[in-house]
């Protein structure tokens, strides 16, 4: 055996010591079994073959690097995931039942030339020459077998110079029936139902409001105080509904009285509120009750056991506590206080004032030594810590705010060691393949694309990009949600896409966040088509029509009816600020112009184009009509260009819509028809525009049959359908879904003023004759009769342990249709 080979080969036990030590970034597990430590039986017989792992696709930047993790070794690689509560770490393992394997990378094929920094090592790196597609292989040889292993990578160019810049949610009105009554239900119904939650001191199910704020507060000032209530991030419902008040108040009443009354309630919310937040800080900045105040007691699920009272001395960032939420919290927390600020117009800083105490806190103690490393079991801080930079930025001027994007990259840079349920499995520039919890997964993602654009480093672009891809083309509902729920909250494998999916709402905002996100990164209406998917379905459906009940997850299949609360303080704030900052969503910046990212009737202003601010008033009833016409009142007339986003329904490789729908028809400027260029799905249009100048243009809608990717097992046999961005449902309330429609049934639009409070629902019929209709997916179980009471549980088997979950009732609204 050469030196080499004993450097680059590992034997199974130390891969599996490695594993349980959770070390640094040396040793990497090819992400392909799903065995949590388990070693084959053929293994431990001593028949486990000779294998090798090359790794999982990916997109890599044209000068820069891939990461590679080859494993080599025999039986399975081990995958990095937490052991189950209960379960043993790490098994001992009899040696290996061959020699240590060597390795060699090589290029298979591919337009250019690669370079690896040591084509002898399982984990190394490699460069590309040219853009193109690319096979690498790893061979690996134990003197008596030869076994390898293939690679796919995709050499792209790096992002254009010159990223977007976010257009910030300030004042603004809306004009569109759909999203009116959508923001109406939010801000009259949903948001007020979650300030009087947050005020109840009663709540057993999803307890914690702005109580555990005052008790944190006398115990601040040494008084006597209660126990903290609820979950240790129970603070993130207060943070995200002072957000989304704080957004709800921009929005333009219109002499609504309803809505006027609602904006009341919230204004004298926030002056009761912000004081008892602002109490419970602490002296050096530090934001968290459940850091400052005593835990309660818990009961442990398994055992039923009481676990005694937690004590408040917890350290701050420390490692054994990073399911904390520490960042968590504190994220949301710098969220609310730019929107809040905002929202004041600048003239109450003092929440902004007490985020960058925080956010000071936190940058005095995490960063390089001599300050400590850090990363959160959740990840939120790393893209709150860039948006308030950015916003200090544009505040205080003079860069004040790099500090804090520079701590979001370091909070990054930390993350390893761990597994993949928090993504800490390995560094985040070497993650290419979507995995773990959902939630966490997507803020990691969109955090990283903050990076990607704020440092252009080619790492952070390429697993970006590469992430992106995983998503997009492998995991990815027809609705725009993320996590099948195979994993805990999380994704599953490639194409493993169940319609009894998991789809956290809370996913489908991070997912909004990534894509949007990538559109500032590469200038491209791609992401802002893949995102106008997840608001119209993903996240849009996640409320009721009267806005008093949500949806935690957002199954395809749906079978239960949405609920007023639960027990975990993180979708209820996060859907209402994720759906009311339509402006940043609808338009982007850059240094020659606007972008038009979505259409809704609106009135929004867009500061600081070309020298002047840019009044946009949209009017238009999309998506039940794509008439679209925006007027254009600069505040001086200036020569910049809009570019409006041309639609393309079919951007996931999983999904195909037929017929086409997309495009864009009879663009006009001031009544004079034009044919705009079409660059990077934006139709440019670039003059010299004065107040009171006129676009107009159609956006081609019409129903759609969409089939899945045959890998979707799921969806075999199966049509959806589609009309513009909107997904629609089959519910049992109109029909027996479980009937199949025939492949050549005529299929129409018709508008029905008197359902749902107005909807475009589409008609046909199944393939026995009998009549189909079918609703937008947002509008789904809106109607259905309240299910029966559940049967009791059933008891426990005998010697303990879980009873067996009853059987899930059927669906009785569903997406994929069975098809004949
Ligand atoms: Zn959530």
């Amino acid at each position: 055996m050469t030196n080499d080979a004993t450097k680059s080969a590992m034997t199974r036990r130390e891969l599996l010591e490695t594993i349980g030590k959770a070390a640094g970034s040396s040793v990497v597990l090819a992400p392909l079994v799903r065995t949590v430590f388990a070693i084959p039986d053929a293994m431990a017989a001593g028949a486990a073959p000779l294998n090798g792992v090359a790794g999982v696709d990916r997109i890599a930047m044209l000068r820069g690097k891939t990461y590679l993790n080859g494993w080599a070794g025999y039986g399975d690689p081990p995958r990095r995931q937490p052991p189950r509560r209960g379960e043993p770490g790490p098994p001992q393992l009899p040696e290996p039942p061959g020699p240590p394997p060597t390795v060699t990378w090589s290029k298979q094929s591919g337009p250019g030339a690669v370079t690896f920094a040591d084509p002898r090592a399982p984990v190394t790196t490699a460069t590309f020459s040219a853009p193109g597609a690319y096979v690498l292989k790893l061979t690996v040889a134990n003197g008596q077998t030869t076994v390898s292993s293939q690679l796919n990578v995709t050499v792209e160019l790096p992002p254009p110079a010159g990223h977007l810049d976010p257009v910030a949610t300030k004042p603004y009105e809306i004009d569109s029936r759909l999203w009116n009554s959508r923001a109406k239900a939010l801000i009259v119904s949903w948001i007020p139902h979650c300030i009087d939650q947050i005020n109840r001191t009663d709540l057993t199910q999803g307890p914690g409001g702005i109580d555990n704020f005052i008790e944190a507060a006398k115990a601040l000032a040494g008084q006597p105080h209660g126990n903290h209530k609820g979950y240790v991030f129970s603070n993130a419902w207060v943070h995200q509904t002072v957000e989304a008040m704080s957004i709800a108040l921009m929005i333009d009443p219109k002499g609504d009285a309803e809505i006027i009354a609602a904006q009341a309630k919230m204004k004298a919310t926030l002056d009761d509120w912000i004081p008892k937040i602002l109490a419970a800080q602490e002296p050096d900045g530090y934001l968290q009750t459940a850091f400052t105040l005593d835990r309660p007691p818990r009961r442990d699920s398994t055992t039923g056991r009481e676990i005694p009272v937690e004590s408040s001395k917890f350290k701050h960032w420390d490692p054994p506590h990073r399911g904390d939420h520490e960042g968590y919290t504190a994220g949301y927390f710098l969220e609310s206080a730019i929107n809040h600020y905002t929202m004041t117009g600048g003239k109450d800083a003092r929440l902004y004032n007490a985020a960058k105490k925080l956010a000071d806190c936190w940058y005095d103690h995490i960063g390089p030594a001599p300050k400590q490393e850090w990363f959160d079991g959740h990840q939120e801080m790393e893209q709150a810590l860039v948006r308030f930079g950015r916003f200090v930025n544009e505040t205080e001027g003079n860069g004040k705010g790099q500090k804090y994007i520079q701590l979001a990259k370091f909070l990054f840079d930390c993350r390893k060691g761990g597994t993949e349920y928090d993504q800490s499995h390995l560094p985040v520039v070497q993650q290419y393949e979507a995995v773990g919890h959902a939630v966490r997964a997507v803020y990691t993602y969109s955090g990283m694309t903050d990076i990607a654009i704020e440092t252009g480093d080619s790492d952070y672009q390429a697993a970006a990009r590469s992430l992106w891809d995983s998503i997009v083309n492998r995991k990815y509902y027809v609705t725009g949600g993320v996590g099948s729920g195979e994993s805990s909250e999380g994704f599953g494998p490639d194409y493993s896409l169940r319609n009894r999916a998991y789809c956290e709402s809370c996913s489908s905002c991070g997912e909004i966040f990534f894509q949007w996100k990538m559109n500032l990164l590469y200038r491209d209406a791609t992401y802002a088509d893949l995102y106008e998917e997840t608001l119209y379905n993903g996240l849009l459906g996640s409320l009721d029509h009267e806005g008093r009940n949500f949806y935690y997850d957002n199954p395809l299949d749906a079978n239960v009816p949405r609920y007023p609360w639960h027990s975990c303080p993180c979708c209820v704030g996060n859907i209402s600020r994720t759906l009311l900052m339509l402006p940043t969503w609808m338009y982007a910046r850059s240094a020659d112009g606007i972008y038009v990212n979505l259409f809704i009737g609106s009135t929004v202003t867009v500061e600081n184009v070309a020298g002047t601010d840019v009044q946009l008033v949209q009017a238009t009833d999309y998506p039940w009509n794509g008439k679209v016409s925006i007027t254009v009142n600069p505040k001086t007339s200036k020569r910049f260009a809009i570019r409006i986003r041309v639609p393309n329904r079919n951007v996931s490789a999983l999904y195909k819509g037929t017929p086409e729908s997309g495009g864009i028809a009879s663009v006009a400027v001031n009544g004079s028809v034009m044919k705009p260029a079409i660059e990077h799905g934006y139709a440019v249009i670039a003059r010299t525009w004065k107040a009171g100048d006129r676009i107009d243009f159609t956006l081609p809608l019409q129903v759609q049959r969409v089939r899945a990717n045959e890998k979707i097992a799921a969806d075999k046999d199966r049509v959806a359908l589609r009309y513009g961005p909107l997904v629609y449902n089959i519910e049992q309330v109109d029909q027996d879904i479980a009937k199949a429609l025939g492949p050549s049934s005529a299929l129409r639009a018709e508008w029905n003023a008197n359902l749902l409070g107005g909807v475009m629902v589409i008609r046909g019929t199944f393939a026995d004759g009998s009549p189909l209709m079918a609703i937008p997916n947002h509008a789904r179980y809106n109607r259905n009769p309240p299910l029966p009471p559940p049967p009791p549980a059933p008891a426990p088997p005998p010697g303990g342990g879980r009873a067996a979950r009853p059987a899930p009732p059927p669906p009785t609204s569903i997406v994929w249709i069975r098809e004949a």
